[in-house]
Formats: structure tokens, C-alpha cells, sequence
């Protein structure tokens, strides 16, 4: 196969890439390039690891089925790095690789009064780690962009000095990372990992309330740091002196440096993010969608973009262009399934006949995976079909916290994003829990 041949087929996969799935098609995928196609393998180039992972988590099956069915052979298809050597991986270093999510940069963020200082402390802390604001401490409530400034900030630091040691995890990785070190003996080894870094950034700082072991680990852990001179990055759901149950020495080091609130965004930052986000995929959208986006959804800027995708999905399933006319039916579709009173127990008891486990026992404390994971899947759909709060979902099912219930939900998110299958399954069952309850 010649390497024209492989450009063709490149192109005539992204193009097919673009109609059947926009939602995850991105703008820089017009800069991927034809590697090799060899033995049933096309190996497709991108520029920067992040594209890359993304590519492997969002769109391997997209680009296989597109690959297939363009050339009539069973090809596989691999995602490489191809681009600049300062942006790739030290493969060699025994440090972990942060996967960043391309989508998450200074560029694709909008800055408005809502998030005004949270954005300037992050600039400044990626380009002079350590010398400003330390710790810097972020908080809001959930989907006003706090992992996105984490993100852009790794991003960042990694273009300013590519060998810059980051560790970007969230505190429940944190959390499990300290327990599996106590249990395996490895905790000397286990800070040598956290201590070693230039800079520590640690999301949903919240994770650690009544986890008094941790709290001391973390607590030794940010003196070190701080006292190198190593910059500390944390995000919270609420300000360090509403964090509950927390060690009053943690939270007074929680307000040593610079303490940023997220805030809703306003109309005009609603517009502004719903345009980037619509320009993000490469996707036109009228103004008056976008308006009607805004005025529709205020509070969660997560749910600006799932209106985003509910629109596009529409208009591809109507093959129409999309208008204000289709926009408001398929929001319409949305703003009904909420309000069509979705009872927890229909959620409950359709988890339970979907995936064979007694209702009883998703309501109880059990923790074993064949239970645990059906919960957690009731939590996710509570979270999207009923106007439940999180300690009313959390209540509901064996008394779990609320930020059990938000880490239940942002898990399956992951796996719903990452594996068609799954989204499938979810797909379906959602769609009958729908049929079941008009
Ligand atoms: P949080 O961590 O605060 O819950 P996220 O960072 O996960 O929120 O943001 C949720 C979604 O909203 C992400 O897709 C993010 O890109 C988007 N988002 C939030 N704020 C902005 C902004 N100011 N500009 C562009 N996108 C944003
Ligand atoms: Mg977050």
C-alpha cells in the first residue's frame, strides 16, 4: 500500500468520523497523519500525546468501524505520537505519565467575571511554579471548571519547561494510593513519589474528610513541598474553612497562599463557552441556538455542553442542519424526561433487572463489585433523570455520602465516554426507564 493510498483512506475515515460521531470530532483531527498501514494495521500520527489519548479513549471504535468499512478488511487501528519530541513522554523516566485531556487548555477556557481570578492564578502558577501563589486553592460547585484549570495548567507547565515533574491526580487516587502503600509496605517509596515532584496537584481536595490517616499523610507530604518550594495546586467543592471534618492545620495551610471561588457563569460566559465549545468540534452553530442554550441551562456548565451534544445528536438522527426550530424540540425532549418525575425506585428497579441483582442488595452497604458497580450505574442515572439532591441519591442507596455519589457518577461518566459498549448498555437502559415511566 502506497503512502497516497494511506492518506485517502486517513481522510475518508475522518470524514466519516466527522458525520457519524461530531460530538467527539475535534477541530485538530485535520492534523492527524497517514504513519503506516501495514500487515492490518493503520497507524495513525498525532502531534501531541494528549490527541492521542483522547483518540484511544473516545474514538478507537469510531476510527475501526470507519477503517473497516473503507477498505473492506479487518484493519486495526493504532493512535501514535508523532509530534514534537518535547511534548512526548519520557519513556525512559520511572515517572508516571499525566494524561491530560486535550480539550482542557487556557485556549478553550472563557474567562468571564465568574472565573476571572481563578484563571489569572492559574496562568501565573503554570509559568512560575512555586514563586506566587502557594498552595493555590481552587473551589466551586461542580461543573464550573475547576479540572479544566488543573489540565490547562499542566498543560502549560509542560510547554513552558517540558521536563517539569507534575503529579495531577485526584485526592481519591491520593486516598487508595496511600492505602495500597500501608498494605504492600511500600510507603517510603509511596512519598518518595509525591515528595520527589516540582509541582503537586491534587483535585477534589474534599475526598479527605474523615479519612484521618490520609489527612496526616497529606499533611506531611504538602510541608514538604511547600517547604521546597514546590508548587501545590488543590480544588474543592467548597472555600478550606467549609471543608468538613478536616484537620484545622490543614485547612489553615489550605489558606497560606491564594484561595480562587468559581462562580455560575453569566448569559453573555454562557454564550461565549457554548461558541468555543461548538467551535472546539468544528461544528456551526446559529446564534439564536446558542442563546436559547444559555438562557435554558445556568447553573453547570457541564450541562451546557450536554445540551450542545443532545442538539447535534438530534439534528443528525433528523439529517437537518440545525435551527432554532430543531434546537427547541430536542431540548424540549430533555426538559421533559426531567420533569416526567422519574422515581428513584423505577432507576433502582430497572438496575436491578438489567443487571441481576436484588434490589435489596443495591440499597445496602455490600461492597463487592458485581453490586457495587450496578449502584454505582443507579447514582449516575439519578444524577441525569431525576431532580433528586446528591444526599437524597446517596440516602437512597445504602447511605452513602454525597461525595460517594459525585465520584460514582464522574466514574461511570469515564467509562460512558470510553467504551462504546458500555455506553450502549446505558444507552438502552436509560431509554427504557424513559419508556417505562410516560
Ligand atoms: P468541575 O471540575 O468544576 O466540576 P469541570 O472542569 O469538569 O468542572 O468542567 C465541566 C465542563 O465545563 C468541562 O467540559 C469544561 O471544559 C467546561 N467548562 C467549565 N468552565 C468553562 C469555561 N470557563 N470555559 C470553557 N469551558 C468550561
Ligand atoms: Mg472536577
Amino acid at each position: 500500500m502506497i503512502v497516497q493510498d494511506t492518506t485517502e483512506i486517513l481522510d475518508r475515515i475522518l470524514e466519516r468520523v466527522k458525520s457519524v460521531d461530531p460530538v467527539n470530532t475535534r477541530k485538530w483531527f485535520d492534523e492527524l497523519t497517514p504513519v503506516s498501514f501495514d500487515g492490518g494495521l493503520l497507524q495513525v500520527g498525532c502531534q501531541e500525546p494528549s490527541w492521542a489519548q483522547y483518540l484511544q479513549d473516545c474514538c478507537l471504535t469510531t476510527f475501526t468501524h470507519a477503517a473497516q468499512s473503507i477498505t473492506g478488511h479487518l484493519v486495526g487501528v493504532q493512535f501514535v505520537v508523532t509530534g514534537r519530541q518535547e511534548a512526548m513522554p519520557d519513556a525512559s523516566a520511572a515517572r508516571p505519565t499525566v494524561r491530560l485531556h486535550p480539550d482542557y487548555t487556557f485556549d478553550s477556557f472563557v474567562v468571564g467575571p465568574c472565573n476571572r481570578l481563578a484563571h489569572a492564578s492559574c496562568i501565573a502558577v503554570s509559568q512560575n511554579p512555586g514563586m506566587i501563589y502557594n498552595p493555590l486553592f481552587l473551589y466551586g460547585n461542580v461543573g464550573l471548571g475547576k479540572t479544566h484549570l488543573l489540565h490547562a495548567v499542566c498543560h502549560d507547565a509542560r510547554k513552558q519547561a517540558p521536563d517539569v515533574n507534575i503529579r495531577f491526580q485526584s485526592c481519591e487516587e491520593f486516598v487508595n494510593g496511600f492505602i495500597s502503600a500501608i498494605e504492600q509496605g511500600s510507603l517510603t517509596e509511596f512519598q518518595n513519589q509525591y515528595r520527589s515532584v516540582d509541582i503537586l496537584i491534587i483535585d477534589d481536595i474534599q475526598f479527605l474528610r474523615e479519612r484521618e490517616q490520609s489527612q496526616e499523610e497529606f499533611f506531611h507530604t504538602f510541608n514538604a513541598l511547600y517547604n521546597n518550594r514546590k508548587q501545590i495546586v488543590l480544588t474543592a467543592d467548597c472555600a478550606p474553612q467549609d471543608l468538613p471534618a478536616l484537620e484545622d492545620r490543614l485547612i489553615s495551610r489550605f489558606k497560606w497562599g491564594l484561595v480562587a471561588r468559581l462562580d455560575a457563569p453569566s448569559y453573555e460566559t454562557r454564550i461565549a463557552i457554548i461558541k468555543k465549545k461548538a467551535n472546539l468540534r468544528g461544528l456551526a452553530l446559529p446564534d439564536n441556538v446558542a442563546e436559547l442554550i444559555a438562557e435554558q441551562i445556568k447553573t453547570n456548565i457541564r450541562e451546557l455542553e450536554g445540551a450542545l451534544t443532545v442538539i447535534y445528536a438530534t439534528a443528525r438522527a433528523a439529517g437537518q442542519p440545525i435551527n432554532l426550530e430543531l434546537a427547541k424540540q430536542a431540548l424540549g425532549v430533555q426538559e421533559a424526561a426531567a420533569v416526567r418525575s422519574i422515581a428513584m425506585t423505577d432507576i433502582v428497579r430497572a438496575v436491578s433487572e438489567q443487571f441481576d441483582v436484588r434490589i435489596t442488595d443495591l440499597q445496602s452497604k455490600k461492597r463487592s463489585q458485581s453490586i457495587a458497580l450496578p449502584r454505582q450505574i443507579c447514582m449516575y442515572l439519578a444524577r441525569s433523570l431525576t431532580r433528586h439532591s446528591l444526599e437524597e441519591i446517596g440516602g437512597h442507596l445504602g447511605g452513602r455520602d454525597h461525595s460517594t455519589v459525585v465520584h460514582s457518577c464522574s466514574k461511570i461518566e469515564t467509562m460512558y465516554k470510553a467504551d462504546a459498549d458500555f455506553r450502549d448498555r446505558i444507552d438502552k437502559l436509560t431509554g427504557w426507564i424513559m419508556q417505562n415511566n410516560k
